[in-house]
């Protein structure tokens, strides 16, 4: 973990607690991210189809993590974890050209949330360390990031198999909920 961010993650850890959501099509990569990023090591993952909301907390961080597809029966309830969402993370992986569409039908849906109206956004393109990955600003573009109006956001392109990236991202992530 590099000095910088370690800086940055314990000023998060000062303060109260922060809430940040974790969204993404199955098979995006969230869980693997999230276990790279607080235990700094490849975690084996069942995918997280069909479950619903999993909380994980770590030092005064509450991590929520949910697939936003296919679950349209849970999506009333998702509101009520917005509540207080400081960040969302959107994972995606950059080598399911055939779903991108759906991830950005559900993104939008979710940022237009009067709950989330002050969360910013971080996006993870996942999955580069993979051939024929699409790159981040081809991510950007089709899930149209430059529509979203009045929104903080960052995209990023990283791999949870090696971790390039996710540091990066998240030092983006914790300079906007410290604002410094
Ligand atoms: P989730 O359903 O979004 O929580 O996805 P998981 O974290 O369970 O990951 C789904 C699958 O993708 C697993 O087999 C992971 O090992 C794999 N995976 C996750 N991130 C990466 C990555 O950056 N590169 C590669 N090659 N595979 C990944």
């Amino acid at each position: 973990m590099g000095i910088v961010f370690s800086n940055l993650w314990n000023k998060l850890f000062s303060k109260a607690q922060v809430k940040i959501s974790i969204v993404g099509l199955d098979n995006a990569g969230k869980t693997t991210i999230l276990y790279k990023l607080l235990l700094n090591q490849v975690v084996t993952t069942t995918p997280t189809i069909g479950s619903n909301v999993e909380t994980i907390e770590y030092k005064n961080i509450r991590f929520l993590m949910w697939d936003i597809a296919g679950q349209e029966t849970m999506r009333p309830t998702w509101k009520t974890y917005y509540v207080d969402t400081k960040a969302v993370i959107l994972v995606i992986d950059s080598t399911d050209n055939a779903r991108l569409n759906v991830a950005k039908e559900e993104m939008h849906r979710m940022m237009e949330s009067e709950q989330l109206k002050d969360a910013c956004l971080l996006v993870f393109a996942n999955k580069q360390d993979v051939k024929g990955a699409m790159t981040a600003s081809q991510i950007s573009e089709a899930l149209s990031l430059t529509s979203l109006k009045d929104r903080q956001w960052h995209i990023q392109a990283c791999s949870a198999l090696t971790g390039e990236g996710l540091h990066d991202g998240l030092d983006w992530l914790v300079l906007r909920i410290t604002g410094s």
